[in-house]
């Protein structure tokens, strides 16, 4: 971070002393003192020991609005009564047993039931299980191995999607393909996102070779970009004709309607990909689509597929999905999508009263923000924003108690009142009014009106 952030990291540093001290223990039995790389930034990342509803409680005693909710997956936030309810009831009764259980009959009910894409479904512990197997699926099902998907599309670390999901420049963990195995590169095609031209002549130089498109409707961690209704139908178009099969990834989007973002573009994958919300707080996974698709891994003879995981529809984990699940009901989401609203179009406004080149992006209750540009279409976009900026913003809004991820995504939980919401308007205000010297100093052309940015930025 250049001397222009200095002031701000020191004031956190004023306020972290515990933390501190924390990162020093952990740095000598974890590397870099954290087990997650998404959530380690400099000088060390807060520690938090307690939270409740939309609130964190940091060792040090500071407390922070939680903008982040683990990364999209605490759509209630915190120790919501009626999760914990159901998640203390169920760890009494049974905890893990290897038997089915009826808990993920009631999960898999309510899922199949809001989209209508999804017959059959199978649960696993994270996102990444579930991306892998559908791809697996999906290499079964029409016996051939390229896997398309978008650049800047991330969906996990299982080798074949880590291809091409070089995040934003100002992501803490910018994917570099080290310790890819080397043959994974020739099996997967790198697609433009939103480039409907592009993506055609790629997926018709391949199209027999390719098993499955995977998209996140909406790019999550490349910035909140979301494609086109155009796009998405183009690929729908596209695998049908080249025979593979189009999988939507959505892990974080199935917040943003009753369906899922499947709903809203009234397009129909083959295969979708669940995570985060659909576990109530817990670790899970899963994924689905058609029976006939699905019935790969039903017991032989009728399947030909195994799928197996020691916690795969763990008891406790439907509990807590079945309630959050049942909490979120329509009116629920179009409260919580229009509260995003409300922010993403409070902090447009704060970005053209300061007249920074800025934008927030996004779709309800997701949101993220881009400096240098007004039109974000694609990971190549996003990448505009300086990198130390985007961290003192993190940093500074810490300072503030707002507590957003440190690329600057942010999402909504429904323990979030509006006045909450408008408070991390506020903070984001306070935060760039403090940076605007820093700014103008460094980067300058981020204060160009947002008129001119506009007329001379480039069409992506
Ligand atoms: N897909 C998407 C769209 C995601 O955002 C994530 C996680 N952020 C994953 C897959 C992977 O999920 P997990 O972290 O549970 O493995």
């Amino acid at each position: 971070m250049g001397s222009g952030f200095d002031a701000i990291v020191a004031n956190y540093e004023r306020r972290t002393p515990c933390s501190r001290e924390l990162n020093q223990r952990a740095s000598r039995v974890l590397p870099g003192g954290d087990t997650r790389s998404v959530t380690s930034f400099a000088p060390y990342p807060a520690y938090i020991k307690a939270a409740h509803g939309a609130t964190l409680i940091d060792v040090d005693g500071n407390e922070y609005l939680d903008f982040l909710n683990n990364y999209t997956s605490l759509i209630h936030g915190h120790g919501h009564p009626q999760v914990i309810r159901a998640i203390d009831q169920q760890i009494g009764q049974v905890m893990a047993v290897a038997a089915p259980h009826e808990l993920q009959v009631r999960l898999a009910e309510l899922i199949t039931e809001r989209v209508v894409s999804v017959e059959q479904m199978r649960f696993c512990n994270s996102g990444t299980e579930a991306v892998m197997t559908a791809l697996q699926a999906a290499r079964a099902a029409t016996g051939r191995q390229v896997i398309a998907k978008m650049e800047g599309g991330y969906h996990g670390s299982y080798d074949h999607v880590r291809v091409g999901s070089q995040l934003r420049a100002s992501a803490t963990t910018a994917e570099n393909g080290t310790g890819l195995s080397s043959g994974v590169r020739s099996e997967v095609l790198v697609l433009p996102f939103n480039g409907i031209e592009g993506t055609k002549r790629l997926l018709h130089s391949r199209g027999d070779d390719v098993a499955a498109i995977i998209i996140e409707p909406i790019l999550g961690s490349s910035g909140m970009i979301p494609a086109s209704n155009d796009y998405l139908i183009a690929l729908r178009e596209l695998a049908t004709e080249i025979g593979a099969l189009l999988i939507f990834d959505e892990v974080m989007t199935f917040r943003l309607d009753r369906g899922g973002y499947q709903a809203l573009a009234a397009v129909r994958p083959d295969l979708t990909v669940y995570g985060k919300i659909i576990g109530g707080g817990l670790p899970i996974g899963a994924f689905g689509g058609q029976a006939t698709l699905m019935e790969q891994f039903a017991p032989a003879p009728k399947g030909s597929m195994t799928h197996s995981g020691t916690f795969n529809g763990h008891p406790v984990v439907m509990a807590g999905g079945i309630a959050t699940m049942e909490l979120f009901d329509t009116e629920q989401i179009s409260e919580l999508n229009a509260l995003g609203d409300r922010v993403r179009d409070g902090l447009n406004l704060v970005f053209e009263e300061l007249e920074l080149n800025a934008v927030a992006t996004g779709h309800g209750s997701l949101l993220d923000v881009h400096f240098g540009t007004q039109t974000v279409s694609s990971v190549r976009d996003a990448r505009l924003t300086p990198a130390d900026l985007s961290a003192a913003i993190h940093l500074e809004l810490m300072n503030r108690g707002i507590f957003i991820a440190p690329r600057g995504m942010m999402n909504l939980s429904t323990a979030v009142t509006v006045a909450q919401a408008d408070r991390l308007v506020d903070a984001w205000r306070d935060t760039l009014e403090l940076l605007l010297p820093v700014i103008d100093h460094s980067y300058p052309a981020l204060r160009q009106s947002r008129r001119a940015a506009a007329v001379g930025e480039r069409v992506s």
